[in-house]
């Protein structure tokens, strides 16, 4: 507990110094800086090598912390309600006087934030008067990071501090849902749409235009263990590595389990790591067997189609 919160004053000097430090949320670890700061701002884009134009989710404590930056409607406290802190963010309109850094959000008035449930970065985003722009703590286009370790791996010493808070639970990024004009999923993740769309009434807002947005993250390559990713795979080659999430009578040195009885909440906890042990391991491809594409299959589809994406 000492060491926590010792870690935690750690965090938050790096912090106020502009620094990025990487944090651990229940989806994947974060590269975090704050956000109403050009120069931290900065800091993470040139850290993750990620292009200006693809703008970075804003972390916060609590919806009171949020207004001050944001519009907010009956359909976000809805979800926040029932949802909130967890694995979705939302895209809202920024308020006039929001102190956002126009960096995180590609110059556009519109933001996206979230509020993650981790305790560790939850007591951190208490003791801080900002919020933390956070994407995923990897180099542009690859493997998200769920454990410390993946985190090293990433940025070695470049990176000068990260808050150790375990292996990510969900292990898979968040949902995010335009909440600009008429509601859509702008990218599959941890809450399943079906409860999102459950609770808020698309009839409701039949006379609203669905606003498009641009989301880098949901186009062409992204999520990648930068070797070929074959989908859907009945067997798998000699050499190539086979994800699975049924574990198989036969026992072979290329199979990788993700599960081993089709639990997919344990195959979305350990995909990532998987993709990142086959890598280390020297394999140069992958198969990965069919995912039911229901509940949070959903989005691991989402994830190796992506992935698989040359
Ligand atoms: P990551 O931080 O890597 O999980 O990616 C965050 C995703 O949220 C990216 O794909 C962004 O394109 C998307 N995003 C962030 N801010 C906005 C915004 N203002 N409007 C639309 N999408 C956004
Ligand atoms: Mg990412």
């Amino acid at each position: 507990m000492k060491k926590n919160d010792s870690n935690i004053k750690k965090a938050i000097k790096y912090l106020n110094n502009n620094e990025c430090i990487a944090i651990p949320t229940e989806t994947v670890y974060g590269l975090a800086g704050n956000a109403y700061s050009d120069i931290a701002v900065s800091r993470i884009y040139k850290l993750k090598k990620r292009p200006r134009n693809n703008p970075l989710i804003a972390h916060y404590y609590s919806i009171n912390d949020l207004k001050k930056d944001c519009e907010i409607d009956n359909n976000f406290i809805k979800l926040y309600k029932k949802f909130c802190p967890g694995p979705i963010s939302f895209v809202l309109k920024l308020k006039k006087k929001s102190k956002v850094s126009k960096i995180i959000t590609n110059n556009s008035n519109s933001v996206a934030v979230r509020f993650p449930s981790h305790p560790l970065t939850r007591k951190l985003l208490k003791k801080i008067n900002y919020p933390l722009a956070a994407p995923s703590a990897n180099i542009s286009t690859g493997i998200s990071p769920i454990s410390k370790q993946d985190v090293v791996d990433e940025f070695g010493p470049k990176l000068k501090f990260i808050l150790d808070g375990g292996s990510s639970k969900i292990g898979l990024e968040s949902t995010i849902i335009n909440l600009i004009g008429k509601p859509y999923i702008l990218r599959l993740g941890g809450i399943n749409s079906k409860l999102i769309y459950k609770l808020i009434n698309p009839l409701e807002n039949k006379n609203k235009k669905r606003i498009k947005i641009k989301v880098p993250g949901t186009s062409k390559l992204h999520y990648s263990p930068g070797i070929p990713v074959r989908l859907n795979a009945k067997n798998n080659f000699q050499n190539e590595a086979y994800i699975l999430i049924k574990k198989r009578i036969k026992i072979n040195k290329n199979y990788f389990y993700i599960s081993k009885t089709s639990n997919l909440n344990e195959a979305a906890k350990n995909l990532y790591r998987t993709l990142r042990k086959i890598k280390k391991n020297g394999y140069k491809k992958i198969a990965i067997e069919k995912i039911p594409n229901i509940n949070i299959g959903e989005a691991i589809n989402d994830r190796i189609l992506r992935a698989s994406k040359k």
